[in-house]
C-alpha cells in the first residue's frame, strides 16, 4: 500500500516529497509507505480544517447525525479490509482487529444517536430579575494525536463525538500505524463528511505533532499515548490555552478476593493481560490475589498462559500477535529482567523465538512472574507487553493500599461475589474505571478516562461529547427589572 495523506479532501504527497515505510511487526516486511509530513503540511491541514469548520459547524445536527450513521454503515461494509490492514501494521490477531473495527463503527453509531436530541432548560436567576440559558458551541479545530495500540478505535473515540458536536479535525496517526487510519478517512469522506472536516497528516510526532501543538488555530488537543508525551503536550498547549483531553498510561490492578469465581477470574486475567499482546492502556498490569486462593489461581492461570499460541495475526489459531516494535519488546524484557534480579520467580517464562518464522518478528511469549518486589519496575511503572506480575495479599485493605500505590489511575478490577465488598473496593480504588467481575471492556456509552497521572477529560459517553463543546451562558434581564444596576452618577 502506497498511500497519500488527506488534506482538504485531497490525497497529497508531503511538501518535502519524502516518504517512510510501515513494517509488519510479525515479520519485519514492509506493508506500505506514506508521506513524511512536514510542518508545512500540518499547517495546510490546519488551515483547511479551519475553513471546513465554518461549514461543518453550520450543518444541522440532525444532518450530522445522518452522516455519522452512514459512516458507521460504511465502516461495517469495509470492515474486512480495515481489519486486515490493522493486523498487517499493528500485529494483533484478526479476531481482535475485527472487534476493534466493530467498536470504531459503534462509536459513530452511538454519537449519531445522541446528537440533535439533547434538551436544555431556561433557568430563572435566583434574584428573579430574569433568566439564563446555557448553550453549547463546538470548540473549533481539534488536533487528534493517536497511538499505535488501537489506531482506529481511538481515532473513533475522538473524531466521532468531535464531528457530532460540529468540530473539525487534523489527525496525526502514530508513525508505525498510519495505514488503517488513512483507509478509515476514505470511508468517512465516502459517507458524506465534508472535505477538510477530517484531515490526516502522517509524519513524525516531533514535526507534525509539534506544529499541531504550536499552531494557534488549533483550539483543542485530544491525545492518547505515553504520560511523558502528555506532559510535553500540556506544556506546549499552554502557549495558546488549548483545551485538552489526555488519555495516558496506566498500571491497572486486578484484585481477586477469596470468594471470587476462580474460573471466571482466571479467564479475566488472561484476557485482560494478553489481549493485544498486553498493549492496552487498561491491560491488567498488576495482579493481586488473596493468600487462600493464590496457589490454585496461579496454577490455573499458568496452564492457560502456556496454552496461548503466538503467531502472525492473519494465521488461523493465533491467540496473541507480536509486540508492536522491537524497542517495545526490549522495554518489556528489561522490566522482566529487573523483576527477576530483585527476586521474582518466573511461573511461565517469556521467550524470544530464536529460529523459524517467528524469529523474524517482535515476538515475546506470555510471561507470569510471582514473588515480585514492590520496588521493581513492573510494580512501579507501566509494563506495556505480555508480562504479568503477581502479588499475594492477606485481605482487601492490603490489596487496596497496594493497588493505589502508583502514580497511575486509569482502570482497575475487583473480583468477588460479595456486592458490598465490590462497592467498597470500587469507591476506594483511585482509577477512572473499576470493572466488577469483568475484564477491561470499553463501551461507547460509558465515559472513559484517568485519575492522577493517567490523564484527564473523558472520552465516550455523554461526557465524551461534552468535551467537544464550549459552554456558553446567555443571561437575559427581564424588561423593567434592571433599575438597581444603573451607574450612580
Ligand atoms: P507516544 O506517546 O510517544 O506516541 C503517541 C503519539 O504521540 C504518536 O502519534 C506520536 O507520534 C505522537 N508524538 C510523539 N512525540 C510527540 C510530540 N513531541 N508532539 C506531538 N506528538 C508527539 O507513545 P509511543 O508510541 O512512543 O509509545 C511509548 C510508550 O507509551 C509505550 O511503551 C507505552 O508504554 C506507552 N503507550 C501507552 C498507550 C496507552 O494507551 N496508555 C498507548 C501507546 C503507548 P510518532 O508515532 O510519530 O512518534
Amino acid at each position: 500500500m502506497n498511500v497519500k495523506m488527506l488534506v482538504g479532501g485531497e490525497w497529497t504527497d508531503s511538501a518535502g516529497g519524502e516518504t517512510f515505510e510501515v513494517k509488519n511487526p510479525a515479520n519485519g516486511e514492509v506493508v506500505g509507505t506514506v508521506p513524511k509530513g512536514t510542518r508545512e503540511d500540518a499547517k495546510r491541514a490546519i488551515d483547511s480544517s479551519k475553513e471546513a469548520f465554518g461549514k461543518w459547524s453550520e450543518v444541522a445536527p440532525i444532518e450530522r447525525s445522518r452522516i455519522l450513521l452512514k459512516v458507521s454503515e460504511t465502516i461495517r461494509a469495509g470492515a474486512q479490509d480495515l481489519a486486515i490492514s490493522l493486523v498487517l501494521e499493528q500485529g494483533k490477531p484478526m479476531g481482535e482487529a475485527r472487534s476493534e473495527v466493530n467498536s470504531f463503527a459503534s462509536t459513530f453509531e452511538y454519537y449519531a444517536g445522541l446528537i440533535g436530541r439533547e434538551r436544555g432548560a431556561q433557568t430563572p436567576f435566583s434574584t428573579g430579575e430574569g433568566f439564563f440559558i446555557v448553550t453549547k458551541r463546538p470548540v473549533g479545530v481539534v488536533g487528534a494525536i493517536l497511538p499505535w495500540n488501537f489506531p482506529v478505535s481511538l481515532m473513533g473515540w475522538k473524531v466521532a463525538p468531535g464531528l457530532a458536536a460540529g468540530n473539525t479535525f487534523v489527525v496525526k496517526p502514530a508513525s508505525t500505524t498510519p495505514l488503517t487510519d488513512l483507509m478509515a478517512a476514505r470511508l468517512l469522506l465516502k459517507a458524506g463528511v465534508i472535505p477538510g472536516a477530517v484531515n490526516i497528516v502522517t509524519g513524525p510526532g516531533g514535526v507534525v505533532g509539534e506544529e499541531i501543538l504550536d499552531n494557534p488555530k488549533v483550539s483543542k488537543i485530544a491525545f492518547t499515548g505515553e504520560t511523558a508525551t502528555g506532559k510535553r503536550i500540556m506544556e506546549s498547549s499552554a502557549k495558546s490555552i488549548k483545551r485538552l483531553t489526555l488519555e495516558l498510561g496506566g498500571s491497572d490492578p486486578m484484585i481477586v478476593c477469596d470468594d471470587a469465581d476462580l474460573e471466571l477470574a482466571v479467564e479475566g486475567a488472561a484476557w485482560g493481560r494478553f489481549r493485544n499482546c498486553g498493549q492496552s492502556c487498561t491491560s491488567v498490569k498488576r495482579l493481586f490475589l488473596f493468600e487462600s486462593i493464590a496457589d490454585a489461581f496461579v496454577k490455573r492461570l499458568a496452564d492457560k498462559t502456556r496454552a496461548i499460541r503466538i503467531g502472525d495475526g492473519l494465521e488461523k489459531g493465533t491467540h496473541m500477535g507480536p509486540v508492536h516494535t522491537a524497542e517495545q519488546r526490549a522495554k518489556v524484557e528489561g522490566m522482566v529482567e529487573d523483576a527477576e534480579n530483585s527476586g521474582a520467580r518466573p511461573v511461565v517464562k517469556g521467550q524470544v523465538p530464536k529460529e523459524g518464522a517467528l524469529a523474524k518478528g517482535n515476538f515475546y511469549s506470555p510471561t507470569l512472574l510471582e514473588n515480585v518486589s514492590y520496588d521493581s519496575k513492573m510494580a512501579k511503572e507501566e509494563c506495556f507487553g505480555p508480562a504479568l506480575p503477581i502479588f499475594v495479599v492477606k485481605d482487601l485493605e492490603e490489596a487496596l493500599e497496594r493497588a493505589n500505590d502508583t502514580p497511575y489511575g486509569l482502570g482497575s478490577s475487583v473480583w468477588t461475589k460479595d456486592l458490598e465488598r465490590a462497592y467498597h473496593a470500587a469507591e476506594r480504588i483511585e482509577a477512572g474505571t473499576t470493572w466488577v467481575n469483568s475484564p477491561p471492556i470499553s463501551r461507547a456509552e460509558v465515559p472513559f478516562g484517568g485519575f492522577k497521572q493517567s490523564g484527564f477529560g473523558r472520552e465516550l459517553g455523554v461526557e465524551g461529547l461534552d468535551h467537544y463543546y464550549e459552554t456558553k451562558s446567555i443571561q437575559v434581564l427581564e424588561y423593567g427589572k434592571g433599575k438597581k444596576w444603573h451607574f450612580p452618577i
